[in-house]
């Protein structure tokens, strides 16, 4: 008997071509492709300095790649091709398509001088997606989700590391984002507050939000990801399964950060 796999025809949650990024004779990404499905969990591991928060800060247009594109769920962001500009986004186009992505940063990021509801409330209110009210209690419900509904009247600083980086996780998510970029979400964290954001993570992950996840935590990484991408030197390595890429690497470089980080 033959199974028939029915081709997944929805547009790629997120797609890059060919990027380049470079500064002055520096090149940060030199050639990365990659596509991501609705509902995948990808993971990028690689040592410092191989251009993992680059890679997201283009995703995010918070850096213009010299050469190629990124687009998000089929609609292309911007176009560059060997210094010519094919077509780019004006910033309001760039304002829109950055809403559809949430982004995680190492350090948090909040508001200090907002409540924790107020975090989370702002953006929604700041775009004209929602009035204060309805955005308040979207907030109520997203801290809820993360184990924080007793905390959204303290300010940040009333709170722990791991506290503080699952309000931005609530958010990332109150703007209804397609995709979520995490850069590094755990590392400036105490070793003890560390699990409590990556089950925040986890239950993301398992309820279909599309995540690009950059982080050493590689037991994280086996468990939650679909696929792992090893980027090096601005490239992409070599990607695919966890089971493969963590359990039977191809390339010399990943081998060597793994028995680096493992
Ligand atoms: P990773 O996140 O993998 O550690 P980054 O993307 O932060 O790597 O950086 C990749 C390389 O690009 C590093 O060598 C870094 O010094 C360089 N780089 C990053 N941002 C800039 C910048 N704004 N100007 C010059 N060099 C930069
Ligand atoms: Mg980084």
């Amino acid at each position: 008997m033959t199974t028939v796999q029915t081709p997944d025809t929805r547009p790629a949650a997120l797609e890059i071509h060919d990027v380049h990024k470079w500064y002055g004779a520096h090149r940060v990404l030199d050639g990365v492709d990659l596509t991501v499905r609705p509902g995948e969990v990808t993971v990028i591991l690689g040592p410092s300095g191989s251009g993992k928060s680059t890679l997201l800060r283009v995703i995010n247009h918070l850096e213009k790649p010299e050469i190629g594109y990124v687009s998000v769920n089929g609609e292309l962001i911007g176009v560059r091709r060997h210094g010519d500009r094919l077509k780019e986004l004006g910033e309001r186009a760039i304002l829109t398509q950055r809403g559809r992505i949430g982004f995680v940063f190492q350090n948090f990021n909040l508001f200090p001088h907002l409540t924790v509801l107020d975090n989370v409330a702002a953006a929604p209110v700041a775009t004209g997606k929602l009035t204060k009210p309805e955005a308040q209690e979207l907030a109520r419900e997203l801290l809820g989700r993360v184990g924080l509904g007793e905390k959204t009247g303290a300010y940040p600083r009333h709170l722990s590391g791991g506290q503080q980086q699952r309000v931005a996780i609530a958010r990332a998510l109150a703007l209804r984002p397609g995709i979520i970029l995490f850069d590094e979400p755990t590392s400036a964290l105490d070793p003890e507050l560390v699990g409590e954001v990556l089950a925040v993570i986890k239950d993301l992950a398992s309820s279909g939000t599309t995540l690009v996840i950059v982080t050493h935590e590689i037991g994280f990484a086996r468990e939650v990801a679909d696929r792992i991408v090893f980027i090096d030197g601005g490239r992409v390595v070599e990607q695919g399964p966890p089971a493969q890429v963590l359990d039977h690497p191809q390339h010399e470089r990943t081998r060597d950060f793994l028995s680096k980080v493992l």
